[in-house]
């Protein structure tokens, strides 16, 4: 079950109708879900479902569910995505509820439809670790993930992730989203460090995604680094096997390799 990540007219009719007929709604916070079902004028039962009680009510969710219509609400966007639920759905499914998904809004998914950045292939990785040493580590496992990656942050966090992805990731160009479908939405764009420098003083208010482009290309290498490879290679390789060698080794048209090979081949045994 879905709600709306900012909008309440961004919620389907399919799913007012589900809550409308649902016997009970599992929500991470009944003051929230209460305005939503208020605001639509339906009178389901509400039971908090968060992660401090997670494990003492499933049991009796998972019960009631093989009776009857229970849904699942997170106070915004899609429940399971940085939202709890996993284990009850895991659960309830091993125990035999049939399962449907509402789908609805979620920030991710949002951003990225308008960042900009390749959307054919993208990680989400929810939340970085607030502490230094852990979120660099964790963004060191990113960095050579062939693909966009997205993430959710706070305002006061936002300058020193952007930094610090900057630091783990390069200069790669990205994207931040701030109160999407809401009234303040924007979506700035620019490099990570003019993007860190932004904010560097002044935190934003607000919800944030950050969308950051897929791995920059390699710098071509020059001319210097493939003879000094070259070199090398033909201390103790014939001239075929050592272009082979570096044409691999630095990602280039073996032909072109070939070529330089004989060349310098030439000049070496001249000397
Ligand atoms: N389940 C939600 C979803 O599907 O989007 C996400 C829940 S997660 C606990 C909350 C985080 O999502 C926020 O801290 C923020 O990073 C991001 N977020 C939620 N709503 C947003 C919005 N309207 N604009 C930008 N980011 C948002």
């Amino acid at each position: 079950m879905a709600t709306p990540i900012g909008n309440l007219g961004d919620i389907s009719p399919r799913a007012l109708a589900v809550l409308a007929g649902a016997s009970l709604i599992a929500c991470e916070d009944t003051r929230v879900t209460g305005k939503l079902l208020h605001y639509f004028n339906i009178s389901t039962r509400m039971m908090p479902y968060h992660d401090h009680n997670a494990a003492r009510v499933r049991p009796a969710l998972i019960a009631r569910a093989l009776a009857e219509p229970v849904a699942l609400v997170s106070d915004a966007g899609t429940p399971l995505i940085s939202d709890p639920g996993c284990k009850l759905v895991a659960e309830a499914r091993a125990a035999g509820v049939t399962i449907v998904t509402i789908p609805g809004p979620s920030a991710v998914i949002a951003a990225l439809s308008i960042a900009g950045l390749p959307t054919d292939r993208f990680l989400f990785a929810g939340f970085l670790p607030a502490k230094a040493g852990a979120r660099a580590a964790a963004i060191a496992e990113l960095a050579a993930v062939p693909a966009t990656l997205a993430f959710y942050e706070s305002g006061p966090r936002l300058a020193a992730t952007l930094a610090a992805l900057r630091e783990g990731l390069g200069d790669r160009p990205a994207a931040v989203g701030r109160e999407l479908t809401k009234r303040h939405e924007e979506m700035v764009t620019g490099s990570l460090s003019t993007l860190a420098a932004r904010w560097a003083d002044t935190p934003p208010k607000g919800e944030l995604v950050v969308i950051v482009g897929p791995p920059l290309p390699a710098a071509a290498p020059e001319a210097g680094d493939i003879d000094s490879a070259l070199t090398e290679a033909l201390a103790t390789m014939r001239v075929k096997e050592a272009a082979r060698h570096v044409a691999e080794r630095l990602g280039l048209p073996k032909s072109e390799v070939y070529a330089r090979a004989l060349a310098l081949k030439a000049t070496l045994g001249d000397g």
